[in-house]
């Protein structure tokens, strides 16, 4: 099993490679607290180890003249990998915010799009049942938009997949095996997926990237995703968003530059905080502030949820 072979990669790789056994210890240490907003519990991690993926450059010249760090040249010789498939490798992702944190780059260097890899996602969820497995849009959080990849990570640590996820959805369509619901939340609302049939979950899924509007020069709409398994079903969370990264992360005075940059993990209540300064000051206030601006509003929200019924009659 697949899993098995992840959980040795896992413990060889914290024992053999020293700077990966330094960043999981180091996680061991982090600070963590609580906070309510809008009526969701959402946990801040300080993690300052996440400063180089929170605080990348993601214009394109930098991305043009930085090596890939999914390519496998680039990599480091001590990381190793599990095949997944033919198209895809599970590394240790060496800067986590996860006990068990990996990352499955594709074995091409191609650009990180979900089109074509939607049914990917829900195989690397069945074969990792232990897993949320995850996909940041390339202008919705990924690190490297360039090379194509997924995340995943162990269960029990996201707000979405333990607290929230009873949250009360409202239906929008039923096909054999697969149900679309949305969850009306003022901050970030969110599409789901519960599905026992792969073809219709992709399916559906297929229906709303197509509903949902890309802008000019952008290949895809933009958005988060989360799975996992739950018994014999994929759980799916589609987070739609506006903005990649929040106004107060180019504040000018210091005071109030929080530089938090949502990604998957964020919009499931998962906070990343890569300065003490921001670890320390993030309010309650800010932080439905920043959920709102990297969240499609509520009112082009309610446009899309029109239009994905009136695609259905
Ligand atoms: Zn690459």
């Amino acid at each position: 099993m697949i899993e098995n072979e992840v959980e040795l990669l896992i413990e060889r790789q914290v024992r053999e490679w020293p700077f990966a056994a330094q960043q999981y210890e180091a996680l061991r240490h982090t600070r963590c607290r609580e906070v309510m907003v809008d009526g969701s519990l959402y946990r801040i991690q300080f993690n300052p180890a996440r400063a180089v993926s929170s605080g990348a450059k993601m214009d394109k010249a930098t991305l043009a003249q930085r090596p890939c760090f999914l390519c496998d040249p680039q990599r480091p010789s001590q990381q190793q990998a599990v095949a997944f498939g033919t198209d895809y490798q599970i590394l240790v992702n060496p800067f986590p915010i996860f006990q068990k944190h990996l990352t499955l780059p594709t074995r091409a260097h191609t650009p990180q799009s979900i089109e074509q890899r939607f049914a990917d996602l829900l195989d690397v969820a069945e074969a990792l049942p232990g897993y949320v497995v995850f996909y940041n849009g390339p202008y919705s959080g990924a690190s490297a938009p360039d090379h194509a990849h997924f995340q995943a990570a162990g269960k029990g640590h996201l707000p979405l997949e333990q607290e929230w996820d009873e949250v009360e959805c409202r239906p929008l369509h039923c096909m054999e095996g697969a149900t679309l619901s949305y969850m009306n939340r003022a901050l970030n609302p969110a599409l789901r997926i519960d599905a026992t049939n792969k073809a219709s979950a992709v399916m559906l899924f297929e229906r709303v990237l197509h509903t949902m509007e890309t802008r000019e020069g952008e290949v895809e709409p933009r958005l988060n995703l989360l799975t996992w398994r739950k018994g014999d079903q994929w759980v799916v969370w589609l987070f739609p968003r506006n903005r990649h990264r929040p106004d107060c992360y180019r504040e000018e005075d210091e005071l109030y530059r929080r530089m938090i940059s949502p990604g998957c993990i964020d919009m499931a209540g998962l906070i990343i905080a890569a300065r003490e300064n921001d670890y320390n000051r993030l309010d309650a206030e800010e932080l439905a502030q920043i959920l709102r601006e990297v969240s499609l509003d509520t009112a082009h929200f309610f446009q899309l949820i029109i239009q994905l019924k009136k695609n259905h009659e």
